[in-house]
């Protein structure tokens, strides 16, 4: 099964995807650690992407659709995929759609205002990276390392309510070039009920392939 996730910043994206991977024996796959995986690499495609990133650049889309074309063809992807972060604009859905054809589009949505919720209460141990929410961890403090917390510059509502806008520009148009193919599914429950809907789809989709 091909897959795409669409979700904004905090909508709990990244859990189902690992859900799905679990269940359905299918790699999840996001743009961030491929190229953070090919800066390790020695290659042509390698270094074009390194020189980039080190200039402060975008990578373009051809580089980012033949990274990730290299990354489907690989062994673990036969049966299927769970792509996330791409693609992230309609000439990358485009290309996409000459490498592999996509089963389904999964859409997370959220409220903004409980995703603006979710993200500001979250609080960073600047020692060990540990992630806790202001509701579990009231006194602010590192359990593992008792080190204060932080909250990072990304948690903040501000900089919420800018990623939120830029996902809400770059997204529009991908659902409707998915329109076809699109599940959506509200993740205002527990990460275990968010879930639920999204398995039994998929289990109909697959005895239907
Ligand atoms: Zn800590």
């Amino acid at each position: 099964m091909k897959i795409i996730l669409l979700g904004a910043p905090g909508s709990g994206k990244g859990t189902l995807a690992k859900k799905i991977s679990r269940d359905f024996d299918i790699p999840q796959i996001s743009t961030g650690d491929l190229f953070r995986a090919i800066v390790k690499e020695d290659s042509p495609l390698a270094h074009k992407v390194k020189y980039i990133m080190s200039s402060g650049g975008l990578v373009p889309d051809e580089m980012t659709v033949e990274l990730v074309k290299d990354r489907l063809s690989k062994s673990d992807c036969k049966k299927g995929f769970i792509l996330d972060g791409f693609p992230r604009t309609v000439a990358q859905a485009e290309a996409l759609e000459t490498i592999s054809k996509i089963d389904t589009v999964i859409l997370v949505e959220l409220a903004n205002e409980i995703i603006i919720e979710r993200l500001s209460s979250r609080r960073t141990c600047p020692n060990c990276s540990e992630i806790y929410s202001t509701e579990d961890n009231p006194e602010e403090v590192c359990k593992k390392c008792n080190t204060p917390l932080i909250q990072r510059d990304d948690d903040k509502p501000e900089t919420i309510k800018h990623r939120l806008e830029v996902y809400e520009t770059n997204t529009s148009p991908l659902i409707n070039f998915y329109s076809d193919r699109l599940f959506k599914v509200s993740s205002a429950g527990s990460p275990d009920e968010t879930y639920r809907p999204v398995k039994t789809f998929l289990e109909k989709l697959e005895a239907k392939n």
